[in-house]
This record gives structure tokens, C-alpha cells and sequence, in this order.
């Protein structure tokens, strides 16, 4: 293990009847890039009942939840597919899972043959001082489970012989020699892949997003949404989970509240890549700074490595928000006009500056590293100053909010009496067509009032997909669905406006992209 900080890791006995990284010749697929139904059993469906849920939930944590991979029982009428039953009873092609009761047992994945894998795990302490390695077997097995190798075996990571990481010590070399040949899901080596014994986080406890675009390349992609992280008045991050999120019902997913993070003492906090957990802040200093909540799907407090990294410096906008994709909007602060000053040369008025509306695209989300795409800081927009809200609708929408101007009483003599009528207030719909390069393209209509009176709110994020939450005064939160969002008309979801949640005070909010 010279070199090695990861796991010992496992023995696969599998690997020669498997392909390389996914679905090769050799390897038998699930399913398609339109999805996967994986039957899975249990070689002694009474033993360890408590180690099977704890499997379940951890399925449902990682690979269920970023790609269309499901791991059923044999009852498709049920959620699930109903409970998972004996193997014996399976005689379909399936995945058995069973437990060692050895010492710190190395999880194995074996061919079955014509039956399919068979997934042996670890017991001993799993649910204690054992549980972190029992997470990470149950999410390596049952990736290979799904086809995929061992990720330092790729041939990108070999150069005439040698590794350029994780080479192994020469013992157990048929778990980490170059493996030739087979289907690369994704353009380099990952070393953070959860299928990496030399990950730097050691027992990786989910799927980086390397391994995420890997499975949705083989298996399409499914994201759980309807995350909302919410910074407290204590400094404390609480996560929830909208699961009405589609029909704007009062439904919320166990564990909503669960506090993921403390000493969060920042000035902005904001969403990017939200599907993925990643999330921005900028501190007092106007650093930007990265992290990714790996505990995303169940409101776990587990970040990924590399968490609170600076990737940016002087970040001073008066609003931040993601475009999805690493894309990150951010709206200089205004600085008001003044009048000529100075004597003799130095007479001098300054314009009215400020209110740009600035694009960046992050190409180091995925670990925190310092790297941006080209073009970062363009300018795509002005005059966005003046807004009271401005958010991302996903896909490039975004909408913004004018602010409210009360009406006034009648005033004046004769000609020039007259009062104003309220205004503002309105929700208008813009898409940036040139979101994905940061080019000053707009779609054609962008600037449409698709709504009225929204000038009250305290606070208004987006759920993603045309989804909208506003949070007024006395801490209700509403629900609403833009069902015109891909061109900007005035049409909305039946049940917009329904109160899904009250007690919303906390300072700041942030939902998917
Ligand atoms: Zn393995």
C-alpha cells in the first residue's frame, strides 16, 4: 500500500468476467441510458435486518439518487419493488447481498455466473466504529455491482507500465494493474471516484461527480430535488427536502431541519451545481469560497474534501446566484451619481456605475480547485441594478423583481394635481442564451412581466424547474411553479401560491437551480 492513504479496499473476484468502467462486451448491463431496474435479494433474508435497511437507505443516498438505477424487489406494484427477498426465491438474474462476520472485513463482489453478482459486506461494528467503511463497501460493491471497475486501472492513469497514482505494492495486483480496453464513461481518471482505493478522502462516503457523470452515462440521469439549505440566525446550516416540491403540496422529506453545518458566518450564501451539493458563500472579505454537502439526498452533516476551499477573491456583488452547471451570476453593487467637485483640473462629475450583471463558470466545482472557465467576469447584462430580487430559474432563465413604490395622495394645483398609482412589484422573465459561454445574448422577449404583486416578499429562491418559493413577512413560505418559463408567458401551475411551510425566518435561503 506504499503510497496508498485510502481504503485496504477489497477483492473483487469479478473483475475478469467484468468490463472496464461500465458497459463493455463483456459486462452485462442493467439497462440503457433510458435506465436501469436491478433486482437485488438477499442470500439470508433474516440475517442482520438492521444492516439490510441501513443498505437500502445508503442505495437511495448515492447511486439511486444522481442516476435512473433502481434497486428493486421483486414486486413492481411497490415502492421499491416491495421488500427484498431470498435469493432462492429470485431465480431471475439479480444481485445477492450478504454479510461476513469476519474482523474488519474487506467487501467483496463476486460473478455469479448466469445469477448475476454476489455482494459480500462486512458485519463486524458496521453500525458502529465500523460504519464509515460499511458505507463506502456498500456504495463500491454494488458499483461494481452495476459493472463499473476499479477506477485506478484505467488505462489514462497507466503511462509504459506505472501508475500515475495508486500503483498499489505489488501484492493484490489484479485489483489495480492497467485493465485495457473497456468503455470510459467520463473524459479522465478520477482520483476522488468512490471505485479509486487511493481516494484521498479514504473511505469515501459518496460518489464524486466524476462517478456521477460516469452512471449517468451509463444509466441516465435522475436527481433528487427540492433540497433547501437554510443559514440561521445561530450560524448553523439547516438542510430540508421539498418532497412537494412538483404539486406545491405540504410535504417534506424526513429529516428536514437536521442541521449539516455550524459557524457558517458568512456575508452571502448561494447555490451551484445545487443537484451535485454544491454550495458558495462569500465571507467578510469578499473571498468566495467552495463546499459540497455529500450528505445532500438525506440531510447528512458530511462534506466532501476540500470543503471551505477559496476559489475566488474580491467578490463584492450586491446579489449571487447559480445559472446551474458551475454557472454563477453576480450583480455589481450601484454607485450613484455625484456632481462636479474639485477645483481646476480635478473638476469632476462621476456617472452613475454599477448594476452589471457579471458571468462566471466554475470548471472547479467539482473539488473545490481554483479554476474557472474563460471569458469569467464578462459582462452579459447592465442596468440590473435596480432590482429588489433577482434569481435563477435554471437553464439560463432568470427572473427579477422591481420594487414596490406605494401610490401617493393626490398633490399639486390645477394641471399638475395629481397622485400616483402604486406600482412595482412585478416579476419579469429573462433567458440568457448565452449562458453556457458567457456571451451578452439574450432570448427574444426577455424582460416579459410573467407576474404582479410579488414587491412584498421578504425573500424569493428558486426550486429549479420553474419552481418558486417566496417567503413574506410573517415567515410563510409559498410554493409556485412557472409553467411559462421556457418562453416567458404569464402562465402559472393551479396551487401557486400555496403555503407549504411557516416559521421560514431564517437570514438566508437557498434552493435547487
Ligand atoms: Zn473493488
Amino acid at each position: 500500500m506504499v503510497g496508498c492513504t485510502g481504503p485496504v479496499g477489497d477483492e473483487d473476484s469479478a473483475a475478469s468476467s467484468q468490463e472496464l468502467y461500465g458497459l463493455g462486451p463483456n459486462a452485462r448491463p442493467w439497462g440503457n441510458t433510458s435506465g436501469a431496474v436491478v433486482p437485488v435479494c438477499w442470500t439470508n433474508p433474516d440475517d442482520r435486518i438492521d444492516l439490510q435497511i441501513k443498505v437500502r437507505e445508503i442505495l437511495r443516498e448515492t447511486w439511486e439518487s444522481y442516476a435512473n438505477v433502481s434497486f428493486t424487489g421483486p414486486d413492481p406494484s411497490q415502492p421499491f419493488g416491495g421488500a427484498w427477498i431470498a435469493c432462492s426465491e429470485t431465480p431471475a438474474r439479480h444481485v445477492a447481498i450478504q454479510f461476513s462476520t469476519a474482523t474488519d472485513y474487506r467487501g467483496n463482489t463476486a460473478g455469479g455466473g448466469s445469477q448475476g453478482a454476489v455482494v459480500t459486506l462486512i458485519s463486524d461494528r458496521a453500525l458502529g466504529v465500523n460504519y464509515q467503511r460499511f458505507r463506502y463497501e456498500v456504495i463500491h460493491e454494488m458499483g461494481h455491482a452495476l459493472g463499473f471497475n476499479h477506477e485506478m486501472q484505467r488505462s489514462d492513469n497507466w503511462t509504459s507500465g506505472s501508475a500515475a497514482q495508486c500503483p498499489g505494492d505489488g501484492t493484490d495486483s489484479g485489483n489495480y494493474a492497467e485493465a485495457k480496453g473497456g468503455i470510459n464513461l467520463t473524459p479522465s481518471y478520477d482520483p476522488n471516484s468512490i471505485m479509486n482505493y487511493c481516494n484521498p478522502a479514504g473511505f469515501a462516503q459518496d460518489l464524486s461527480l466524476g462517478d456521477i457523470a460516469g452512471v449517468r452515462a451509463a444509466y441516465g440521469r435522475r436527481d433528487v430535488k427540492g433540497v433547501v439549505y437554510a443559514l440561521n440566525a445561530s450560524k448553523q446550516l439547516q438542510w430540508y427536502r421539498h418532497d412537494g416540491r412538483t404539486n406545491g403540496s405540504f410535504a417534506w422529506g424526513y429529516g428536514s431541519g437536521n442541521v449539516v453545518g455550524t459557524g457558517w458566518d458568512v456575508k452571502q450564501l448561494f447555490a451551484g451545481s445545487a443537484s451535485d451539493g454544491v454550495l458558495y458563500t462569500v465571507d467578510a472579505g469578499n473571498q468566495l469560497h467552495w463546499y459540497r454537502n455529500s450528505g445532500r439526498v438525506g440531510g447528512a452533516f458530511r462534506w466532501e474534501p476540500g470543503s471551505g476551499s477559496v476559489v475566488g477573491y474580491g467578490w463584492n456583488f450586491k446579489t449571487l446566484f447559480s445559472g446551474g452547471d458551475g454557472i454563477i451570476y453576480g450583480i455589481t453593487p450601484v454607485v450613484p451619481a455625484t456632481p462636479a467637485t474639485g477645483i481646476g483640473p480635478d473638476y469632476a462629475a462621476h456617472p452613475a456605475s454599477g448594476g452589471e450583471l457579471k458571468w462566471y463558470r466554475h470548471d472547479g466545482r467539482q473539488d473545490g480547485s481554483f479554476a474557472w472557465a474563460p471569458r469569467s467576469g464578462s459582462t452579459v447584462g447592465t442596468g440590473w441594478g435596480g432590482f429588489k430580487q433577482v434569481f435563477s430559474g435554471g437553464d439560463g432563465v432568470i427572473y427579477a423583481i422591481t420594487p414596490a413604490t406605494p401610490a401617493t395622495p393626490r398633490t399639486g394645483i390645477g394641471a399638475t394635481y395629481a397622485g400616483h398609482p402604486a406600482s412595482g412589484g412585478e416579476l419579469k422573465w429573462y433567458r440568457h442564451i448565452g449562458r453556457a459561454d458567457g456571451t451578452f445574448t439574450w432570448a427574444p422577449g426577455s424582460g416579459a412581466v410573467v407576474g404582479t404583486g410579488w414587491g412584498s416578499f421578504e425573500k424569493v429562491f428558486s426550486g429549479g424547474d420553474g419552481v418558486i418559493y417566496t417567503v413574506a413577512s410573517n415567515g410563510e413560505l409559498k410554493w409556485y411553479r412557472h409553467d411559462g418559463r421556457t418562453n416567458g408567458t404569464f402562465t402559472w401551475a393551479p396551487g401557486s401560491g400555496s403555503v407549504v411551510g411557516t416559521g421560514w425566518t431564517m437570514p438566508q435561503l437557498v434552493g435547487d437551480d
